[in-house]
């Protein structure tokens, strides 16, 4: 079993999601993408755990400017996409696209989804229900085109909408507010959106994160993951 520890950084500016994993089998653990170190050492401290490994989805300051300070403080292996090496401060570890990481015995698979950027990464516990998305895919919305076009996103979209809908998903930011008008804008009458952003005000009024959401709900509300042609696509980027 894995389980999942929710670290909100760059709290009020750019409201990043660090994501501490412990793989409960051999109590080994993770932290993916960490754009600060307090907030995360503050957590670790908190659950008494040292992490093993530091996991990137893909190289930008926001979710690895944490990796060489913790990398100190835990000797944690920094673990990244092969093909992005250069770009990963404190790289050790390559993964490849289409091939597996373990911690302990949760098994990451390691999805390309080149579109925010070039070697971005998605890691997906099957077993486990979890679906790390980096700046790929946000609650309502997706990650901007820094480096990749609407095609490459819509490949990337293609890979996320074909896994099953009681996978839930973590993305690298709290973007829910933000991206809530244009899919209301979308989809003024939907009830699966209006409970959707029911149920997301609630928790962040109670100061809780959005995520966890099933790829099903997100499938149903989400306008970018609705888009079923890359024409349909076009029109929302
Ligand atoms: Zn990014
Ligand atoms: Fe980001």
């Amino acid at each position: 079993m894995l389980k999942i520890h929710t670290v909100l950084c760059r709290a009020g500016t750019m409201d990043n999601y660090a994501y501490i994993l412990i793989d409960e089998a051999t109590g080994l653990s993770a932290v993916i993408d960490p754009s600060e170190p307090a907030p995360v050492i503050a957590e670790c401290t908190k659950l008494g755990i040292t992490p093993d490994y530091i996991l990137n989805t893909h190289h930008h300051f926001d979710h690895t400017d944490g990796n060489l300070a913790l990398k100190e403080l835990y000797k944690a292996k920094v673990v990244a996409n092969v093909n992005d090496s250069a770009r990963i401060p404190g790289f050790d570890i390559g993964v490849e696209p289409g091939k597996t990481f373990a911690l302990g015995q949760s098994i990451a698979q390691i999805i390309d989804v080149s579109a925010h950027t070039q070697g971005h990464i998605l890691y997906y516990f099957a077993k486990d229900k979890a679906l790390f998305t980096g700046d790929t895919l946000f609650n309502l919305c997706v990650g901007g085109l820094f480096e990749g076009s609407i095609d490459e996103m819509y490949t990337a979209l293609q890979k996320i909408k074909a896994l099953p809908d009681d996978v839930n998903f973590y993305p690298g930011h709290e973007y829910t507010i933000h991206a809530a008008a244009a899919a209301f804008h979308a989809a003024p009458q939907d009830t699966n959106l209006r409970n959707y952003l029911r149920r997301a005000d609630e928790k962040l009024k109670q100061g809780q994160p959005v995520c966890p959401v099933t790829l099903g709900e997100e499938k149903n509300c989400n306008p970018y993951l609705k888009a079923e042609t890359l024409d349909q696509l076009k029109k929302l980027i």
